[in-house]
């Protein structure tokens, strides 16, 4: 058997035999895949869910009857909204730039005000 000195992904133990090897076993191999799959999913979880979250409020900001309202960040932060979170960047020809999560946007107004949008089927 030839040694080798670079350590099993998933235990740290040193491993031996071929140099290509990165587990001790399939166990070990296994253990590092459902970790990584475990944090990676969890975040994407997060993540989804807070662009969920996000896209809600500024539906219940915004009548159904109406195609734009003002919402200051106090009351959007009030109800858990997170602006480090949205899906696309509309800029329009004047420069002005929307943030969307999903199908629901806001514009930064002065003040901390922010325009709420429904996204137009057209865009
Ligand atoms: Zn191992």
């Amino acid at each position: 058997m030839i040694s080798n000195s670079k350590p099993c992904m998933s235990c740290g133990k040193p491993l031996r035999g071929r140099s290509d090897k990165k587990f001790c076993d399939d166990y070990c191999r296994n253990n590092y895949n459902n970790q990584l799959k475990g944090a990676d999913g969890k975040l994407m979880r997060n993540i989804n869910n807070a662009l969920r979250k996000n896209r809600n409020i500024l539906q219940s900001v915004l009548p159904a009857t109406e195609d734009t309202a003002k919402a200051n960040k106090e009351k959007l932060v009030a109800k858990g909204f997170s602006f480090k979170y949205f899906t696309h960047q509309y800029q329009t020809k004047k420069g002005s730039i929307y943030y969307y999560c999903y199908d629901f946007g806001y514009l930064p107004l002065d003040n901390d005000w922010f325009l709420i949008v429904r996204q137009s089927e057209k865009e």
